[in-house]
């Protein structure tokens, strides 16, 4: 009988969100700007806006939240993606919602015929994202209490469904913690999910996969328990362009790359966090590779007078522009070339659509600056975009891509493509036929890049220090060359820095100067994210630092801080680093530099390198480990040092783990479960720290 309760109050909903849609959501309000999209709201007037999520749903008519925890943008587009497919196949009246844009204290009033989605990323140690902190805490706090009275004993949650889906990395000790800790967290709070909680695997390469393999049954199941009726999915935008012919690019209000409304009036303004990149001047740069073709940047950020601060061991974040050569391809594949430069306004067709980016803007802008034209393609968005193929032909094999996961893989996935390589090789003839709406709700808005910071701020507070590998991967028996967004960004400011008249082999060019020329005399977008990876307080307490190739980046922040440390009279501990990388005569970062820190700390550095290309052996940081384990194992064990791992996440700190196990077992003399053992107490004491990527 509930059921059949449930099925009448779909119905219902359904219909009054047929209502409303036939009246062009009259009910929705009608801005006052009528081009108004929800970014400026967002980065202005956040004040007036609810953060009630269940007075935010019902002024809105939707009866499906999505929300998203997301770090790196994954997390909120497959939230997006749920979205519009709950919305365009099965009916259902859904939104996106950041969960760090609302409350949780009357989730205990959420009506039983509505529905809760969770798209949850774990990061780093098991952590939840930025944004997902306070719900986290919320959810899991041993004394949660709701607006209601109910309490974490009873089961205040009765009446929320919900469907969750997580993203992790099976690398990582802590996997897909942040979905698995939620969900428990709901269901003891007597919260029903349908379906299964998905979960989708970075480190094995398949979060795609999972996601789409997950997704199916869990609709079928949803559609089942809710009485939803599939229905034959057409595309619905969640965002309008209008193309404005009353505006000029030129124009003082019109968003040429600027990231916010400070920037666009001339005067940047802090803070400056993930939301409003400080354009910081690069006050040097070089090369620290010696070998010709690869390439790692050393940079030296001024962030002097912005207020932005940092302590050793924090990450800088980089806001990338694209390259223009890909911003070409993109624009000529869609037919956009002759209106690149004409002024488009960008709004959300209903209050809960977010604009990604600010608006009025050009297509030029909007694709140079503000979307992940260059990343990883979703076979999903491949299916989506096949009604829009120039022709019947084109149109067939968007759909076969879509719908074959390894003739997808075998042409696209293992081919590195970008979305504009992929409609290339489908059809070269222009794709006019896509609406720009579809692209900008598919295609990830950029993110900004981390980089460790590899200087100390005790020895340089206003300089920030980034050491970058430069990325480019070839593809074998592929012509294709990806090239890294941001690194080559990063390359190309240096180039122009030093006046260097080689232009890249592959023809990458970009704005330099910035919207408006506002990055000229070479300046960058960067924001500070604090970390947890950071010195003993106690600067004579022992190290142990890991750090092959760029995973060197902190530590040369950590050595730097110890040597200054030194010079003031300060005892410091034993300073131990292993060191990686392929060819001593190549890739060998800072050479010199150690040699100048040994100076100044004598006998408490020490520096143990591993090359694997050198010898007729490879060899790496984890056999050095292993060779010096005795040492390694009694300053872990007699004093206490602290162990700190940076670098590649997918192999060497999961090989640096497991031999750190076998040492502790062999030297103290234990069953190797009882060395993993004290590895995972270390980390969860917070001896054992990691920065890996
Ligand atoms: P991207 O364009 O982001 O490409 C990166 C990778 O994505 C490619 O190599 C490829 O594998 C994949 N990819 C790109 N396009 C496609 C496609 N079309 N299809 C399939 N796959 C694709 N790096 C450092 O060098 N030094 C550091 O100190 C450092 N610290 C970091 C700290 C943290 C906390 C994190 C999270 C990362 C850190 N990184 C560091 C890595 C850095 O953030 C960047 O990921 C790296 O520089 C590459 O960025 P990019 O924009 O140049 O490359």
């Amino acid at each position: 009988a509930q059921l059949d309760t449930l099925d009448l109050i779909v119905l219902a909903i359904l219909l009054a969100g047929t209502v409303a849609y036939f009246t062009k959501g009259t009910y929705w309000g009608i801005p006052k700007d009528p081009y108004a999209g929800s970014y400026s709201l967002a980065n202005g007037a956040k004040a007036g806006k609810t953060r009630n999520i269940l007075e935010k749903m019902d002024e809105s008519e939707k009866n499906c939240i999505v929300f998203y925890g997301s770090q790196t943008g994954t997390a909120e587009d497959y939230a997006s993606r749920l979205s519009k497919e709950g919305s365009q196949r099965f009916g259902l009246k859904t939104m996106v919602a950041d969960l760090e844009d609302y409350d949780y204290e009357n989730l205990d009033t959420f009506p039983e015929d509505k529905l809760a989605i969770f798209v949850l990323a774990t990061y780093g140690e098991g952590e939840p994202t930025d944004n997902a902190v306070d719900f986290y805490e919320f959810v899991t706090g041993q004394d949660v209490s709701f607006s209601n009275g109910g309490a974490a004993d009873e089961k205040p949650l009765e009446s929320l469904k919900f469907v969750a889906f997580g993203l992790g990395n099976n690398t990582y000790e802590h996997y897909n913690s942040m979905v698995r800790r939620v969900n428990d967290a709901l269901v003891k709070l007597g919260a029903s999910r349908i379906g299964k909680a998905g979960e989708g695997d970075d480190g094995a390469g398949t979060m795609e996969e999972d996601f789409l393999a997950w997704k199916e049954p869990m609709w079928a199941e949803l559609s089942e328990k809710l009485g939803l009726e599939e229905r034959e999915a057409v595309y619905e935008p969640v965002l309008s362009i209008t193309e404005r012919e009353d505006l000029d690019a030129d124009a003082d209000e019109v968003y040429l790359g600027e990231p916010s409304k400070h920037h666009l009036e001339g005067s940047q303004k802090g803070p400056y966090d993930s939301h409003n990149p400080y354009i910081a001047p690069i006050v040097e740069s070089r090369e620290v590779f010696t070998v010709k073709d690869r390439n790692c940047l050393h940079m030296e950020i001024d962030v002097k007078g912005s207020n932005l601060t940092y302590t050793t061991g924090d990450h800088i974040a980089v806001w990338p522009t694209n390259a223009g050569k890909e911003v070409d391809r993109f624009i000529n594949i869609l037919g956009l070339a002759e209106k690149r430069h004409k002024v488009i306004s960008v709004k959300g067709l209903d209050s809960t659509a977010k604009v990604p980016f600010p608006t009025p803007t050009t297509y030029d802008a909007a694709i140079r600056y503000h979307m992940e034209i260059c990343g990883a393609v979703s076979r999903q968005f491949v299916s989506s975009l096949a009604p829009f193929a120039p022709n019947e032909n084109s149109k067939a094999e968007m759909t076969k891509l879509g719908n074959d996961k390894d003739y997808f893989s075998d042409k696209v996935s293992s081919q590195y493509l970008n979305i504009a390589q992929v409609l290339e090789r489908v059809d070269s003839s222009q794709w006019t036929n896509i609406p720009f709406s579809i692209l900008i709700e598919g295609i990830h808005k950029i993110q900004p890049r981390y980089y460790s910071i590899s200087s100390s701020s005790l020895v340089q507070k206003d300089k920030i220090s980034i050491t970058a590998v430069v990325e480019e991967i070839r593809i074998p028996g592929s012509d294709n060359i990806v090239k890294g967004v941001t690194t080559n960004y990063l390359l190309a400011l240096k180039q122009k820095q030093h006046g260097d008249p080689h232009p890249d082999p592959h023809g990458l060019t970009y704005s330099i100067t910035g919207p408006r020329n506002k990055y000229d005399g070479i300046h960058v977008p960067v924001h500070v994210r604090h970390s947890n990876f950071k010195l003993p307080s106690d600067p004579s307490k022992p190290i142990i630092m890991v750090g092959p190739g760029s995973g060197v980046a902190p530590f040369r922040g950590f050595i730097q801080e110890r040597a200054a440390q030194a010079q003031a009279g300060e005892n410091v501990g034993q300073t131990i680093l292993f060191y990686g990388c392929r060819r001593a005569s190549e890739d060998y970062l800072y050479k010199e530099e150690w040699e100048h820190y040994k100076q100044i700390l004598g006998d408490k550095f020490t520096l143990i390198t591993a090359f694997s290309r050198d010898g007729p052996k490879k060899v790496y940081v984890q056999q050095r480990l292993q060779e010096n384990a005795a040492l390694v194992n009694q300053l872990l064990e007699k004093e206490k040092s602290n162990f700190y791992v940076c670098g590649d996440a997918a192999n060497m700190a999961r090989a640096v783990n497991d031999v750190l196990g076998k040492i502790i077992s062999e030297h103290r003399g234990v069953s190797p479960e009882k060395g993993e053992e004290i590895v995972k107490a270390m980390r969860a004491s917070n001896q054992y720290q990691e920065d890996v990527w």
